[in-house]
């Protein structure tokens, strides 16, 4: 990272990207995930890896020119693989794997760097966070025809959040017997921390209209009236 580092920048850096080919890199990760996973007595492990933009860099040794999605599906997979090891499941989001062009949702919310086709090389077993905070996108009926089990993630928006769960209800009713299991649901994502929102959910003030606290009270709200 540049000493200081602002945003936007001139080199399009926003986040950091660890090289999947550096031969010592798994013997960190794989550390972290275990004593994570250990400490907190975890079955399933969310590995992030979304808003990937530096992966087959051209200054990287290793993976300059390689196929961005084998990269990044390979990663995928040999996270998964050592989690099953131990009985344990991979949840990932969802957005370098929607095609951010084509879709017209964007470099945030889907890739543009070509990751997007690492769709067919993942495991099918990998949960997918399906995350859309600004539209309720529904993109999780492409992740489920695709053979994963899909989450759809909200954020602070509760009037998407209600169309998010309805969809979500929608999709699971309308499906074959195959793909009715993979919609698994509604996630709530808090971005503050644990502290902040617990105090903001018994505050007693006038709540923010747009706030995670609200939305996460009024998508409960709406789950308790299916
Ligand atoms: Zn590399």
């Amino acid at each position: 990272m540049p000493e200081k580092y602002t945003w936007p920048n001139p080199d399009g850096l926003y986040c950091k990207s660890y090289c999947p080919l550096h031969p010592e890199v798994h013997n960190v990760v794989f550390d972290l995930v275990d004593e994570i996973c250990s400490v907190f007595e975890a079955d399933a492990f969310h590995a992030g890896m979304d808003e990937v933009f530096y992966i087959g860099h051209d200054s990287c040794a290793r993976c300059a020119g390689l196929d961005k999605a084998e990269l990044y599906a390979n990663e995928v997979n040999k996270i998964a693989n050592h989690l099953a090891r131990n009985n344990r499941k991979l949840w990932i989001w969802g957005d370098r794997l929607i095609d951010g062009k084509t879709t017209g949702i964007g470099m945030w919310e889907a890739s543009m760097n070509n990751t997007h086709r690492a769709i067919d090389l993942i495991n099918k077993d990998v949960t997918i966070c399906d995350w859309h905070y600004d539209r309720p996108d529904q993109t999780a009926v492409y992740f489920a025809i695709k053979g994963f089990s899909v989450v759809t993630c909200t954020w602070k928006n509760g009037k998407n959040a209600v169309v998010q769960l309805q969809d979500m209800v929608r999709f699971g009713q309308q499906a074959t017997d195959e793909l009715a299991p993979r919609y698994q649901g509604m996630m709530q994502t808090v971005w503050s921390g644990a502290n902040s929102f617990l105090d903001k959910f018994y505050d007693t003030k006038p709540a923010i209209a747009e706030s995670e606290t609200e939305c996460f009270k009024t998508l409960f709200d709406e789950i308790g009236n299916l």
